[in-house]
């Protein structure tokens, strides 16, 4: 039998309501699907923007079907007190693979992204911590440069002694 969704404002209810909202309300969100996709980043912004933070967003093209896809990372930034020290990635993606609904794959992941986030905000640490939603990590993307996570690695926005870790962790 399927448990009821816990409700009110805890932890195990605020990580259901992002999983229902991506996987249960958007479903397949990909680049094959930009106005899903797009719902599914807008929802991940304004869930930083509820916690405290000012997303970023890294727009980059991407071949579609149809010509050129906008796909977009979402960053939220936690500054560390040593601006020189590294970075903790924290990321999950957040697109799909086509014809599924993404809740494991990752919805789990991106809520777990978030509530992370929320808790972290206002926090001190010599540390920036920098929680990422990534785009395009799915096929076709799996095995070209045009995935999401390069982007975040790439040596202007990643320090070299970095760490990440992100969901899934495959
Ligand atoms: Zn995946």
């Amino acid at each position: 039998m399927i448990k009821p969704l816990p409700s009110g404002s805890g932890t195990n209810a605020t990580l259901a309501r992002h999983v229902l909202r991506l996987a249960g309300e958007i479903g397949d969100r990909n680049y094959l699907l930009a106005e899903a996709q797009k719902s599914a980043a807008s929802y991940i912004s304004d869930q930083f923007r509820l916690s405290g933070y000012e997303p970023i967003e890294q727009a980059y093209p991407v071949p579609g079907p149809k010509g050129q896809v906008q796909l977009r990372n979402i960053l939220a930034k936690r500054p560390g007190s040593q601006p020189q020290s590294p970075i903790l990635v924290v990321g999950a993606h957040y697109d799909t693979k086509s014809g599924t609904p993404g809740a494991d794959d990752n919805a789990s992941g991106i809520a777990g992204l978030l509530e992370l986030a929320r808790r972290f905000h206002g926090t001190t640490g010599s540390i920036e911590l920098r929680f990422v939603a990534f785009d395009s990590e799915e096929p076709l993307f799996f095995f070209t440069k045009n995935k999401g996570i390069p982007r975040i690695t790439s040596p202007t926005t990643y320090r070299p002694s970095s760490t990440m870790l992100r969901w899934p962790m495959s």
